[in-house]
């Protein structure tokens, strides 16, 4: 199975990695001919306003919307990723918003860089995760979203349809789950 990951900014070569691990091939997408033959996208962490100009820069936003809004792509969106799939971010939106995702994003709600933190994430069946957590959002789920996986009494892990965003950074850790999830949903 092929997956793409937006290779703008951001931890988009620990994704590719992690998904080459799982068996998927992983595909940098840095424009429009990079789609081709994708059943998944990741949109990494970094800074979403940074990924959102590329977005805008190259085209990239209306056919990815499409794409996921007809079922045709699955989505994982990590921390930055995350915001930018949201249908909405509280404070500071950036352009290139896809605004796909039933849930609301309020950037750096954790606070600065120097805040970042560790923490356990608790799956939807009782296990649990290494959750790293870097200037993340606090991700709101709203009417159609499940929250999958919770850390300190907040969602920081949910799905909708063929999406999954996630505030924390999987890609960084030698968990598996949350690549195993999304690829469960690219095949679908
Ligand atoms: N705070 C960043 C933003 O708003 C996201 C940080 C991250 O992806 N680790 O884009």
């Amino acid at each position: 199975m092929r997956v793409g990951v937006l290779a703008f900014q951001g931890a988009f070569r620990e994704h590719m990695e992690a998904l080459g691990k799982l068996g998927a091939e992983a595909v940098p997408v840095r424009g429009k001919a990079d789609m081709e033959g994708l059943s998944g996208v990741v949109i990494p962490g970094g800074e979403s306003t940074v990924i959102g100009r590329f977005l805008v820069q190259t085209g990239l936003v209306d056919p990815i919307r499409d794409r996921i809004m007809a079922g045709e792509l699955a989505l994982m969106g990590t921390c930055a990723g995350a915001i930018l799939a949201c249908q909405r971010v509280t404070n500071d939106p950036p352009e290139g918003l896809l605004g796909v995702f039933p849930a609301e994003a309020e950037r750096n709600h954790y606070g600065a860089q120097v805040d970042s933190f560790c923490q356990p994430v608790t799956l939807w069946d009782g296990r649990q995760i290494p959750g790293v957590f870097i200037r993340a959002p606090r991700l709101s789920p709203q009417e159609g979203a499940s929250v999958l996986g919770v850390s300190s009494g907040q969602p920081v892990l949910m799905s909708w349809g063929r999406c999954l965003i996630c505030s924390f950074h999987p890609e960084l850790t030698q968990n598996q789950e949350v690549h195993r999830l999304f690829l469960d949903m690219a095949s679908r």
